[in-house]
């Protein structure tokens, strides 16, 4: 299949690791902002085939590892109404709040549905007047434009009983408090692809300029990621910074600028509490003034939920590569996708449950 097999080439993989290993000389941290990029790296045993000189950690773009806990518990509060259809995509359900997930909400009788888009949300709004149609807008601005879509056709056709708990985050303020703070390691970004296609890549160059680092959009088969180490090896042992494309059949410098319209149209920046790291100011979209009345937050007033995180649980450093998640005490033992502690484990995305599932396995180049 065309821009598949390719991207999926032993023997073009075999060629980018030869060079990467020709070029690269000192030690190097470079880290993958995104869970689908972990994923694809543990699956296909890149992090074993790549020369010592190379250190990959793990980056906070898992949309379910950073949704911080208190908004887990406020959409369990939203869902245990009677009132409330609470619709969400399948992998926020199965995230520990600090006493339920939304599964068990399911299990007692509340209405929780899996839904595969916003509209989806919306349409059941226009079927049950007598509901509260509810959808939990968790990510990155990968899901955003769908969601300010939602909202959009909500208000344009007057449909009152839908709202939706906005948890958005952005990559960029996240980039940046990684850089800046005194424990960080990462000294080139792997940028997740599917984002630069929505964003482009501009809101990346100031970044590389200040912190004088190479930051490289790419993609998520092997040979993308491979290209992408490559493409950062390079700039570095070159001494160079700024940002260059590796998934240029997909991603511009400008981005979707319909999706960004629609976005800057129904959202506006605020601060935002990441999962384990803390609040990043600017680093999320709420709704704006004019569409308040779709905020489930206020008008379940939850937002003064606060909820404290499981000491056990190293998730935060995890997501700011500060430790693998074999490094966890409790990996592999008390915590497990089948009884997860903490939401890089639960999530199909998150690095613990991607070194959980492909630790074992063993690759080599013969
Ligand atoms: S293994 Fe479990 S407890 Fe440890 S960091 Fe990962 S999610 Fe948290």
């Amino acid at each position: 299949m065309k821009f598949l097999d390719e991207f999926r080439n032993p023997q073009i993989a075999c060629q980018l690791l030869q060079e990467i290993a020709a070029t690269v000389t000192k030690d190097w941290v470079i880290m993958e902002i995104c869970g689908g990029q972990t994923h694809s790296i543990l699956r296909n045993g890149i992090d074993q085939l790549l020369p010592p000189h190379i250190s990959l950690v793990h980056g906070p773009g898992c949309p379910v590892c950073v949704t911080p806990l208190e908004m887990i518990d406020q959409a369990i509060a939203i869902a245990s109404r009677p009132d409330v259809i609470f619709t969400s995509f399948g992998d926020m359900l199965r995230v520990p709040g600090s006493e339920k997930d939304l599964l068990q909400v399911k299990s007692e009788g509340f209405d929780v549905r899996t839904v595969y888009s916003p509209l989806d949300a919306l349409e059941l709004a226009r079927e049950n007047r007598e509901k509260e149609v509810v959808f939990f807008a968790v990510g990155f601005e990968t899901t955003a434009p769908g969601n300010a879509m939602a909202v959009r056709q909500a208000a344009r056709k007057k449909i009152s009983n839908f709202s939706i708990l906005v948890s958005h985050v952005t990559v960029p303020p996240a980039m940046e408090a990684l850089l800046s703070s005194p424990e960080n390691r990462v000294q080139g970004y792997l940028a997740a692809g599917h984002v630069c296609a929505i964003m482009g890549w501009w809101e990346y160059e100031p970044i590389a300029e200040k912190f004088r680092i190479p930051i490289v959009p790419t993609g998520f088969e092997p040979v993308d990621i491979l290209e992408g180490i490559l493409l950062i090896i390079q700039m570095l042992e070159a001494g160079e910074y700024g940002v260059k494309n590796q998934y240029n059949r997909t991603v511009n410098r400008e981005g979707n600028e319909s999706a960004q319209r629609v976005i800057r149209e129904i959202f506006q920046k605020t601060d935002r509490n990441w999962r384990g790291i803390g609040t990043i100011p600017a680093s999320g979209f709420c709704l704006r003034s004019e569409y308040a009345q779709f905020d489930a937050a206020r008008r379940f007033s939850v937002d003064h939920i606060q909820t404290r995180e499981s000491p056990n649980c190293i998730s935060g450093l995890v997501l700011q590569g500060l430790k693998k998640p074999t490094e966890c005490p409790v990996f592999g033992k008390e915590c497990t996708p089948a009884q997860p502690l903490g939401a890089t484990m639960v999530s199909s995305e998150g690095a613990c449950a991607a070194y959980y599932q492909h630790q074992h396995i063993k690759v080599t180049t013969e």
